[in-house]
């Protein structure tokens, strides 16, 4: 037996990392074993930092080739080194990873280096060597859901992984699934030139989000150029000497149609991971869904061992991964740890952004809670019409007879800090007047959000 600590924390993602530090900083001992060869998880290797740099980069490339002109700068030849713009996202992910190191050398925590194996309760097996804890935290995060008749191997049929990685820009670029993920990197792809067609089978894209900001996202990813094919089911995909052939045919019946890509990404969802982690032998147990089960403590059914993050039920976000690995930490210091699930922010980082939180129209209506709403459109903004981004709005679902704000959806030019505001304000219990009432800087697109709050009332100033 070698080494003890108050918790071992297994999987160094965004749930597991954050959970060690917040320990630490709680006078635990703590030890967080992760297999990759850097920290971070998903989210700061192979997700939201390397989208989010590729999507930043594309971006500037777009302005510069299509965006610049009507401001009055002319650029000639803009060119694409795409070799660079990889580099780049590279150096990205590297400071945000050594970043995660740098904080675990600063609160003491201990990276154990390996697969973690739990082989009984308080003990945990990493490259044969056992250590022993009073807790022990799954955070094992997530991988790509397959799709039977689909074999990835990463080069020409990718999951979000391989698709980061391209160094060449394809031609035509399959996404299945219109998921966040599928049209985040469809759009980075199609901003580099790559015509893309996404096929989903439902028939409408991100069924999540509030129905009415999912029509108008879709008309505008349609004018930018991406081809959807609702209501489609892929039954297949097979490479072929120059890309890959996928089949597929209307959910409602009809002809089966074969369509040709050079890539095709496989983007429709992803499932909690726990392969090798040895939960079947400890005898936890799984939901429904088979993510691990929690109480509203993070407690598995096996005494002294929790679980947080994608690996649980409940959105796939880093922030409610990290929101849930500082709440368990406080927790295990006898602390009152709480996430509140009502006010989780989900954003979607295209060009306009897209954020929503709390409730949609859709979910106010069929649980019969009668509610206001305010809308705001950005064309009436006067800072998105000095910066050229005035596609989108701001809806504000109120409760009709508290004036509460219940949700708010934007879609928009940095709609993703926008929706931070309605956060704090649903956080406070805020009421839209409340929000109306509360001086914005001019000219300023948070300004849109007043209005919209205004609007609940029925009182906007500037339409
Ligand atoms: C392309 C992409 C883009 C995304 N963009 C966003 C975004 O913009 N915003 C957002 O909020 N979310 C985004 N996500 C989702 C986000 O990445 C996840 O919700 C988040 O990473 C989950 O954190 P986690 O700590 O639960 O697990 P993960 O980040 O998946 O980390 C789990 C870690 O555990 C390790 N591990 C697993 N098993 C073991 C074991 N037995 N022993 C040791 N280590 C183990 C893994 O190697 C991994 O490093 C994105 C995901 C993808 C794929």
């Amino acid at each position: 037996m070698s080494e003890s600590f108050d918790v071992i924390v297994i999987g160094a993602g965004p749930g597991g990392y954050v959970c060690a530090i917040r320990a630490a900083q709680l006078g635990m001992k703590v030890a967080c074993v992760e297999q990759r060869a850097t920290l971070g998880g998903t989210c700061l290797n192979i997700g939201c930092i390397p989208s989010k740099a590729l999507l930043q980069s594309s971006e500037e490339f777009h302005h510069a080739a299509h965006g610049l002109a009507d401001h009055g700068v002319n650029v000639a030849n803009v060119s694409l080194d795409l070799a660079r713009m990889q580099a780049r996202k590279g150096e990205v992910v590297g400071a945000n990873v050594k970043g995660v190191e740098f904080l675990f050398k600063k609160n003491k925590v201990t990276w154990l280096k390996g697969a973690g194996r739990i082989v009984a309760t308080g003990q945990v097996d990493v490259n044969g060597t056992v250590y022993t804890a009073r807790h022990i935290v799954i955070a094992t995060g997530s991988d790509s859901t397959p799709l039977p008749g689909i074999a990835v191997d990463e080069t020409t049929i990718v999951t979000s992984t391989g698709v980061l990685e391209l160094n060449t820009v394809p031609k035509h670029l399959i996404v299945i699934g219109a998921g966040v993920i599928g049209l985040e990197l469809g759009s980075v792809w199609r901003r580099l030139g790559a015509e893309v067609t996404v096929v989903e089978f439902l028939d409408r894209i991100v069924p999540s989000m509030d129905e009415e900001v999912a029509k108008h996202f879709q008309r505008i990813l349609t004018k930018q150029g991406l081809k959807f094919r609702l209501g489609t089911k892929v039954t297949g995909a097979t490479k072929c000497a120059d890309g890959a052939t996928v089949t597929m045919e209307p959910v409602k019946g009809g002809a089966a149609e074969e369509l040709k890509a050079d890539i095709v990404l496989l983007a429709i969802g992803r499932r909690p991971h726990m392969d090798g982690l040895g939960l079947a032998e400890v005898g936890v147990a799984l939901d429904e869904r088979g993510r691990v089960k929690t109480d509203a403590h993070y407690a598995t059914n096996i005494a002294g061992i929790y679980a947080i993050g994608d690996v649980i039920a409940g959105p796939m976000l880093a922030h409610k991964a990290e929101d849930e690995g500082v709440a368990l930490a406080e927790l295990l210091a006898g602390q009152a740890g709480h996430v509140n699930y009502s006010v989780i922010p989900s954003v979607v980082y295209t060009d306009p952004e897209v954020a929503s939180i709390g409730q949609t129209e859709e979910e106010l209506k069929h649980a019969g809670v009668a509610y206001s709403v305010g809308k705001f459109p950005f064309t009436a903004n006067g800072r998105a019409r000095a910066m050229g981004a005035t596609d989108g709005f701001v809806k504000i679902l109120a409760d009709k007879t508290t004036d509460r704000i219940l949700g708010a959806h934007i879609l928009g030019p940095d709609a993703g800090t926008l929706i931070a505001e309605l956060a704090t304000a649903m956080e406070f219990g805020a009421s839209a007047e409340d929000v109306a009432r509360i001086c914005h800087a001019h000219p300023s697109l948070n300004e849109a959000v007043k209005e919209a709050a205004l609007a609940v009332a029925g009182r906007a100033l500037h339409i």
